[in-house]
C-alpha cells in the first residue's frame, strides 16, 4: 500500500518549498484499537506557522519535526476499523490528521461526524462546522459582549478569511446592528457586502483606513473581532468606544516576526485601551471545547437555514498543500482554505 506524505524542510518564512512530497508505505495490517483512513480534505491554518518554529510560543502547540510528516485538521473516510467506535464508511475528523493520502491512526485520535449536518459538504467540518466556525461563534459569545437591541457596531479584520467571514455574519445574527469588515482586496470587500451581509468593507491596501472607518462607523466601534493585529488594529482601537471589547482571535500580521503572543500594543494604543477601559483578553477556542457539540449544532442549523454563508478556496492534491499554506498566509484565499486530497 503506497501513500504520499509532506515533510517539513526547514524553519523560516513559509514558502512552498518548506514541504516535500514523498512516497512511502504504511503497515499492511491494522492493529486492535486502530483505524485505517483515507484522507478526503486537509486544512491549512495560520497557527501552523508557529509549528514551523522550534519553539511554537504556545504550550498547546507542538513543533513540527524536520523530515517528519506534518499534521493538522483533516477529514476522511474509514476504510478498515479495529476500534469499536468506528465502522467502514464512517466519516471522521481529527485535529492531528497526518498529511498523508492514507493513514493508520489510533481510534482515540478520531471523532465521528454526521455528514447530513452539512448536507454532505464534508470539508465544512474543517471550517464553518469545525474549529473555524467554533472560533468565530465562541469568540463572539465569550469575549464580544453582544447585546441584542444595544445598537452595537462590530468591526472585523481579516474579514474575508475563514474565521472573519463567519464572525461578521455571526455578529449580526447575535444582535449587532452594524458590521464592517477590513480585508485585502476589492473583490473580497465586495463579496463581504454582497454575499455575507456586511454593511461595508474597507480594502486596507488602498486609501486611508482610519478615515474610511470613521465614515463607516459614525458611532464608533463597540466590538472588534481582531484576526490580524499590527497597524490595522491600532487604527481600529483608536476609534473604539468607552467600555468596548476586543475579541483577540489572532494576530496574523505578526506571525512571521519574533514577538511574544499576544504581541504587546504600541504605547499610544495601549494608553487608549486603558483610558477607554477596552477589554483585550486572550481567546483560545480550545479552552471552550465543552461547548463544542451545542455550538456545532448551532452553526450547522444556520448553514442549513441559509443564514450563514460559507465560502471556500479549494486546492486540489496533497502535492499542493505547501503552496496552499503559503497562499493562505499571503491572502490568496476567500473563506476557508481547503486542500482536497481524494474524492
Ligand atoms: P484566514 O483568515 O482564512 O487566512 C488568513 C488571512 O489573513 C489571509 O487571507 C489574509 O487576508 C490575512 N492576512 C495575512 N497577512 C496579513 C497582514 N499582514 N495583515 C492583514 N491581514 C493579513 O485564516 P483563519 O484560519 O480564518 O485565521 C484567522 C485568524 O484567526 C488568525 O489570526 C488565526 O491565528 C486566528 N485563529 C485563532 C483561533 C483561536 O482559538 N484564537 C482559532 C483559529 C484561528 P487579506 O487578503 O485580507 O490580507
Amino acid at each position: 500500500l503506497f501513500h504520499f506524505k509532506i515533510i517539513l524542510g526547514k524553519n523560516g518564512v513559509p514558502v512552498a518549498e518548506n514541504f516535500r512530497l514523498e512516497q512511502s508505505t504504511i503497515p499492511d495490517t491494522v492493529q486492535e484499537g486502530q483505524v485505517c483512513v483515507r484522507t478526503l480534505y486537509l486544512s491549512v491554518d495560520p497557527y501552523m506557522r508557529c509549528r514551523m518554529n522550534e519553539d511554537t510560543g504556545s504550550d498547546y502547540l507542538l513543533p513540527w519535526q524536520l523530515s517528519e510528516v506534518a499534521d493538522g485538521g483533516g477529514v476522511g473516510v474509514v476504510e478498515e476499523s479495529k476500534h469499536n467506535n468506528f465502522a467502514k464508511g464512517d466519516i471522521v475528523t481529527s485535529l492531528n490528521w497526518p498529511w498523508q493520502t492514507v493513514a493508520i491512526l489510533d481510534g482515540s485520535l478520531l471523532e465521528k461526524v454526521v455528514p447530513q449536518l452539512v448536507n454532505g459538504r464534508l470539508s465544512y467540518f474543517l471550517g464553518a462546522a469545525g474549529l473555524t466556525g467554533l472560533t468565530a461563534l465562541l469568540g463572539i459569545r465569550e469575549k464580544g459582549h453582544v447585546t441584542v437591541g444595544a445598537n452595537q457596531t462590530m468591526v472585523v479584520s481579516g474579514a474575508a478569511g475563514a474565521c472573519g467571514s463567519l464572525a461578521g455574519q455571526i455578529g449580526r445574527l447575535e444582535g449587532c446592528s452594524r458590521v464592517v469588515g477590513i480585508a485585502g482586496t476589492d473583490e473580497k470587500c465586495s463579496i463581504l457586502v454582497s454575499e455575507m451581509g456586511f454593511d461595508a468593507a474597507i480594502n486596507y491596501k488602498k486609501g486611508n483606513v482610519a478615515q474610511q472607518l470613521r465614515e463607516l462607523c459614525p458611532g464608533g466601534v463597540d466590538i472588534y473581532f481582531d484576526n490580524v493585529g499590527g497597524d490595522i488594529s491600532d487604527t481600529v482601537i483608536s476609534q473604539m468606544n468607552q467600555n468596548s471589547h476586543i475579541i483577540l482571535c489572532g494576530q496574523i500580521s505578526q506571525y512571521n516576526k519574533d514577538v511574544p503572543y499576544p504581541p504587546p500594543l504600541p504605547p499610544d494604543t495601549e494608553k487608549i485601551q486603558k483610558e477607554r477601559n477596552i477589554t483585550r483578553e486572550r481567546f483560545l477556542v480550545l479552552n471552550y471545547m465543552d461547548k463544542q457539540e451545542a455550538s456545532v449544532l448551532q452553526l450547522c442549523q444556520w448553514i442549513q437555514e441559509g443564514k450563514l454563508k460559507v465560502r471556500e478556496t479549494v486546492v486540489e492534491g496533497l502535492a499542493n498543500i505547501g503552496a496552499a499554506f503559503q497562499s493562505m498566509m499571503n491572502g490568496g484565499n476567500i473563506g476557508k482554505q481547503i486542500v482536497s486530497v481524494s474524492k
